[in-house]
């Protein structure tokens, strides 16, 4: 399938084109025609599936259609809700990106900033308006924003929204709505309160899913160490010094944490860049160069700013804080174990991140084996485990060294299977 054959106009294919598109993902194959045809679509994706162009595409052309009638006046036509300050700049820009030959203007609103800027862009007019929920509601408070000629309304990251505590927020913004509009819904997961929601928001609907491959999880070996917060910068440096011999992506929750991390590494003479949203596109695209060459070792990144980036040699992903939303997991650890090579991804989990942990490994299907002796364990490791099981020490000379690292989540047991002695952890092609 090309983006030819999904009728996209010629100035989106262009931009396209300029982007290094050359195939849709799944999510844009199932999605393009669907929104073409008009219909509401709830897409079950979440972000690195390739969804923000998914929707992007489609709306860029129906407005590119509608321009041509409305002679260019410029009214905000589409309305784009997300979670984040970081999720709707990188939906700007992709709108930025595909629509750069459509004349189809957009600007993004979010709080924690002063409005000028903002308020400005939306009088010099725009088709598209990607939006936060609080500074939405202030700026239509205020009287910047109207949005009683919305034709194209786009939900995303429902489930955050509603974890973030958006929800009377989401309730009054689409009471605002003209009935008659197209309206998509995205969300990574589908619990019942979010489907509720998606009902009172979708028409007549289509629905897509695309979800994460499991079959990542099963690609990549993986490994616990329970550390408290304190002991995770040592066992990380302990981890870079000993056995991550390689390119090494370590994510952190946030963006202040991946700074302090990139700092501590550096005063044990440890080279890393830190690439996050506050940092230019500019510096980020240094690091990721330098990170691509092998010049540094060690790419410290925030989920938001980890989107995109495709290293095809990455040895190692370590989760140096547990996220919270499971499917962001295997997102992380599937940036390894890419080209045919098997990957290794270690996480740090601390007493608060237990539950997390638990998540995602039901997600996974997968008890995810423990390595429980290492210099840095400063609490008692049998708080972490509801069920404490005695370790037994595996029959090293019985079995290769590799299948002593694949956990059957079939083979029984409540806990997590442990692990202990010297590890050596080699990439293999097959
Ligand atoms: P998203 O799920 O929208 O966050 O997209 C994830 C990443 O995939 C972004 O960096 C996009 O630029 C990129 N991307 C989206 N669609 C395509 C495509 N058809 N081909 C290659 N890359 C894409």
């Amino acid at each position: 399938m090309t983006f030819n054959e999904l009728k996209i106009i010629e100035p989106i294919l262009k931009a396209l084109k300029a982007e290094g598109y050359t195939h849709p993902t799944p999510i844009q194959e199932q999605s393009i025609p669907i929104l073409l045809r008009g219909k509401d679509l709830l897409g079950s994706a979440q972000t690195g599936t390739g969804k923000t162009a998914a929707f992007a595409i489609p709306i860029l052309q129906n407005l590119y259609h509608e321009k041509q009638r409305n002679n260019g006046l410029r009214k905000i036509r589409t309305l784009i809700v997300t979670p984040t300050r970081e999720l709707a700049i990188q939906i700007g820009e992709s709108f930025t990106a595909y629509g750069k030959f459509t004349g189809i203007r957009n600007t993004v609103i979010f709080g924690g900033v002063k409005q000028g800027a903002q308020t400005q862009a939306l009088e010099r007019g725009v088709e598209v308006l990607i939006a936060t929920p609080g500074r939405l509601l202030d700026l239509m408070d205020q009287g910047f924003i109207d949005l009683k000629d919305i034709k194209y309304f786009v939900l995303d990251e429902a489930d955050r929204m509603l974890d973030m505590g958006f929800i009377h927020d989401i309730r009054k913004i689409i009471n605002k709505l003209p009935s008659k509009r197209q309206s998509l819904f995205f969300s990574a997961t589908m619990p019942p309160d979010i489907v509720r929601l998606s009902r009172k928001i979708l028409g007549d609907f289509e629905k897509v899913s695309v979800m994460p491959e499991q079959t990542t999880a099963e690609k990549v070996e993986q490994a616990i160490y329970f550390v408290g917060k304190k002991g995770k910068i040592k066992l990380l440096v302990h981890l870079l010094e000993t056995e991550l011999v390689g390119s090494t992506l370590v994510f952190s929750r946030t963006k202040h944490g991946a700074n302090k991390i990139v700092k501590m590494l550096g005063k044990a003479n440890i080279e890393a860049a830190a690439i996050h949203g506050n940092k230019s596109q500019g510096a980020r695209q240094l690091a990721l160069n330098n990170f691509k060459k092998g010049l540094i070792n060690v790419l410290v990144a925030t989920d938001i700013a980890a989107r995109g980036i495709d290293i095809e040699e990455l040895s190692y992903v370590v989760n140096y804080d547990l996220p919270n939303i499971p499917e962001t997991y295997v997102h992380r650890i599937g940036r390894t174990g890419r080209a045919g090579f098997s990957g290794i991804a270690f996480s740090f989990c601390d007493v608060e991140e237990k539950a997390y942990l638990r998540d995602i490994e039901k997600l996974i299907k997968q008890k995810i084996p423990v390595i429980e002796e290492h210099p840095f364990l400063d609490f008692n490791i049998d708080v972490l485990h509801e069920n404490p099981v005695k370790p037994k020490r595996p029959q090293q000379s019985k079995r290769p060294q590799q299948r002593r690292w694949t956990n059957n989540p079939g083979s029984g047991g409540s806990g997590n299977s442990h692990r202990k002695g010297p590890r050596t952890f080699s990439r293999k092609k097959p």
